[in-house]
């Protein structure tokens, strides 16, 4: 059975969101970014984060599907199970996404989300492990950067498991 750590508060996250939030709105100055989300993970996070920015905002959200149930290693196979519903061309998109691992299903956003010609394309990311990385990303608004493990809560699930949690926890398998 998996025991669970505390990585990252509740209040620690909300101190990092309102951090990163403040970036944004200095950089979007007069501008009406359009937030694209990553489902399902970074539901939480997106709503936390659309509040403390203070812009006016349009939200999108598409979801993809790598991971395959129980498993903590992608697929490596990343089918989009749900695709923007409006144009983007002309539009200041900012990703917003949960986890940046080795990068590839940010990789396929990022190209899927070019090709649909917005103005610019940002990205943001609450938890970067760096460390996994096997493709170049570019990103733009990071909030934790962790060097190991595996993470759950504030949105991010374990097989559909322990996203209610308020804080962001390790996943510990050894004890
Ligand atoms: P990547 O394509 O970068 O390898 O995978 C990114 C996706 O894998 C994230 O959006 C997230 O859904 C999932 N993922 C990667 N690392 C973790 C982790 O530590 N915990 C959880 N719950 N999901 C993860
Ligand atoms: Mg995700």
């Amino acid at each position: 059975m998996e025991q669970l750590k505390v990585l990252f508060t509740e209040d620690e996250i909300r101190r990092k969101v309102v951090e990163i939030a403040h970036e944004i709105r200095r950089d979007y100055q007069g501008k009406r970014p359009l937030l694209v989300g990553i489902l399902k993970g970074s539901f939480v996070f997106m709503a936390d984060l659309m509040r403390a920015l203070r812009l006016h905002v349009e939200i999108e959200f598409v979801q993809l599907s790598s991971y395959g149930r129980g498993r903590k290693e992608s697929t490596g196979k990343i089918r989009m199970v749900r695709r923007l519903t409006t144009p983007i061309r002309g539009k200041d998109v900012l990703v917003v996404e949960d986890i940046a691992d080795s990068g590839h299903t940010l990789k396929f956003v990022l190209d899927y989300l070019e090709r649909k010609k917005p103005s610019s394309l940002k990205l943001c990311v609450l938890v970067d492990k760096v460390f996994r990385r096997e493709v170049d990303l570019p990103i733009d608004y990071v909030g934790f950067r962790i060097e190991k493990g595996f993470v759950v809560g504030y949105g991010i699930d374990y097989d559909e498991r322990f996203r209610y949690l308020k804080d962001i926890c390790i996943v510990d398998e050894e004890s």
